[in-house]
């Protein structure tokens, strides 16, 4: 890596801003060049949320002796050559700009040694002008020291929240850099304490057993999707993870977190018919795209990208979404709905226990990519060592010791077994299960291999006449109706007849034909066939008692199709139709309704979200019993 000075008209081409605003800002620049660095470990300590003492301290490839002045000085870089590049760029930095900007509004001290160098350096920055360097012994990587940030500007200071608030912001930032960098062991102290601790095995689904838990973990679907020119990898939620916020919605393009509200929708929208109003699923989404369809330059701080032609990258990111679903196993474990709680961030256990380090030369295979295939003396050399240096042999050993404190961290036990999250087995044929019987006239159950399964059959029966009439829906055509022998006649309001005649050619769509009749009467003709079984006119009852307006507004719109109040009508049209709990089935009707649901997409929740089936496996009995330990 050689450090070098962009050209004038590059520098120009360069998203330009202020990109120092507060210590999040500092860590994100130094952990990304750390990153850049190729450290596996990356050692974060900051006191008083960054305003105090901000340390990194990684073990990539340092910083040769003559090249740390140069580092420092704006717009060099040893990443960008020319604006050319920046479509292909694969590291986190290219502006050439961070160190002296932080240099700027801060003292530096950077201690760091090059692969190729014997020694080290260890060198001071005040308000971005250099004050000290001189040699030392130091372990190959670079540690950059940042304190009294803004000290020579005094009103941003004032601008900075209260500590707690600051070093939210730096952990927030430094659990999506571990996300998108599995490999790299990051270590982060705040006041002395361990807040995070990843294991850095290359594993992704380790990291985020360490932020959210090994429960979550075992909780989630791999993504496996590409649809050129998009790729998809990450892993989205099951049912059981859902959450009240957007919070655990985390996007990454070309390994880069992204903040994206659009990327959101098309998640939550990609759920839709599997969850229940004002839930929203848990993904951490890593989106591959060409270096073409983004500007990756927007933004001083990188954490905007724009992307070019984002409908159709949407669509494509849903398509994703909503294929990783159904090709899921979704059937949720009895009692499994009981964790659905909100945000479930793993804390550190106050337990003393080293991070685990794999042996050189072993390298860990990456599991989720295995799944995925069937899916880190003294000489002076500055003449100028007056004492009242902030730096000397006496820091070097302080910070020695502040290593200590980092290896030893003394809050925090990495766990040895993470359970990963699995390629779920093929979904189960319930057709070709053994049906035990109906229990409490509102479940039917079944036995599977080494499980059994309990559906409700009213909700089974809803997501499956819900579907029979959308495919009706979808083609344009009308929803099957039979004449009746002796026409109804249903006393309406004078007042709702205007509305009534608007709302005739929907009614007709859905099977009824009517006619208003003198001043209260409406007539219905024919009703419509569900399952071969005529419906009985409280269906229509119920249409015209509700909210008409909805109904009216879709048909001035001439939206007959894909309307979602159309699409609640029939929803409420299927639950009206759907066998009820506590009505008896024969084993005929059982059967036939277990048809009907192997012929969804989603056989797992009906249109509300609720769920249709639970599961009790053998082995979880066989805890209950004591025949196992
Ligand atoms: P940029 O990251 O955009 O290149 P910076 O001002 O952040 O600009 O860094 C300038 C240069 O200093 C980098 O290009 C890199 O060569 C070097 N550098 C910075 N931090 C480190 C580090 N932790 N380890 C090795 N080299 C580093
Ligand atoms: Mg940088």
């Amino acid at each position: 890596m050689k450090i070098k000075m962009l050209n004038m008209d590059t520098i120009n081409k360069i998203a330009a801003g202020e990109v120092i605003i507060r210590p999040v800002s500092v860590i994100k620049e130094l952990v990304e060049n750390a990153i850049d660095a190729g450290a596996t470990r990356i050692t974060v300590d900051i006191e008083a949320g960054g305003k105090n003492k901000m340390i990194v301290r990684d073990n990539g490839c340092g910083i040769a002796y003559h090249e740390v002045p140069l580092a420092f000085k704006r717009h060099a870089t040893s990443k960008l050559t020319s604006i050319d590049d920046l479509e292909t760029i694969e590291s986190l930095g290219f502006r050439g700009e961070a160190l002296s900007s932080v240099s700027a509004v801060a003292r530096v001290q950077v201690t760091t040694c090059n692969d190729s160098e014997e020694v080290g350096s260890i060198t001071l920055f005040e308000g971005g002008t250099l004050v000290d360097q001189r040699v030392c012994s130091y372990s190959h990587g670079t540690e950059m020291k940042v304190w009294d940030l803004f000290y020579n500007t005094p009103a941003r200071r004032k601008h900075l929240e209260k500590d707690k608030k600051e070093e939210d912001l730096i952990r927030d930032l430094l659990e999506k850099l571990a996300l998108s960098n599995p490999k790299v062991a990051f270590h982060v102290i705040s006041n002395g304490r361990s807040v995070l601790n990843t294991p850095g095995s290359g594993n992704f689904s380790d990291v985020i057993s360490t932020l959210y838990g090994e429960k979550v973990a075992s909780q989630l679907i791999p993504i496996q999707f590409e649809n050129s020119p998009m790729k998809l990898t990450g892993f989205i939620g099951e049912l059981t993870t859902m959450r009240s916020h957007r919070e655990d919605q985390i996007f990454f393009i070309n390994g880069r977190y992204v903040k994206n509200s659009h990327l959101s929708q098309a998640l939550d929208s990609a759920y839709e018919g599997y969850t229940m109003k004002h839930q929203h699923p848990f993904g951490i989404v890593f989106i591959e795209l060409p270096g073409r369809m983004l500007d990756v330059n927007i933004h001083p701080a990188k954490t905007e990208i724009k992307i070019l032609n984002e409908s159709l990258v949407m669509l494509l990111f849903k398509q994703g979404i909503r294929e990783t679903l159904r090709d899921a196993n979704l059937v949720v474990d009895i009692g499994g709905w009981e964790n659905q709680k909100s945000k479930v961030k793993n804390v550190p256990s106050e337990h003393n226990n080293e991070p685990k380090e794999l042996p050189k030369g072993i390298s860990n295979p990456d599991r989720f990519d295995l799944e995925k295939n069937q899916t880190l003396n003294n000489l002076k050399v500055n003449k100028d060592n007056s004492e009242g240096q902030n730096f000397s042999q006496t820091t070097l050993f302080e910070e020695k010791g502040l290593e200590k404190i980092a290896e030893n961290p003394g809050a925090f036990r990495i766990k040895d077994k993470v359970s990963s999250p699995q390629i779920k087995a093929a979904r189960p044929d319930f057709t070709k299960m053994k049906i035990i019987g109906q229990l409490f006239n509102t479940y039917i159950l079944l036995e599977g291999l080494k499980e059994i399964y309990l559906i409700d059959q009213h909700a089974a029966h809803e997501a499956f006449l819900t579907r029979e009439l959308e495919d009706v829906f979808d083609c344009g055509a009308v929803i099957p109706s039979q004449g009746l022998m002796a026409p109804i006649t249903l006393k309406i309001r004078p007042k709702d007849i205007e509305k009534i005649l608007n709302t005739l050619e929907t009614y007709k769509k859905l099977g009824y034909d009517c006619d208003v009749f003198g001043e209260d009467s409406l007539i219905i003709r024919s009703v419509p066939v569900f399952l071969g079984e005529p419906q009985s006119s409280d269906l229509l009852k119920n249409l015209i008692n509700e909210d008409l307006s909805e109904i009216e507004a879709v048909h001035q719109e001439g939206q007959w199709l894909y309307s979602s109040k159309i699409k609640d009508k029939i929803i409420l049209m299927a639950c009206k139709a759907a066998v009820k709990g506590g009505q008896t089935l024969t084993n005929q009707e059982m059967h036939g309704l277990l048809e009907g649901l192997m012929r969804l997409d989603n056989p797992f929740t009906c249109p509300h979200g609720r769920p249709i089936i639970t599961r009790l496996r053998e082995y979880e009995l066989m805890k209950l019993f004591k025949r196992v330990v």
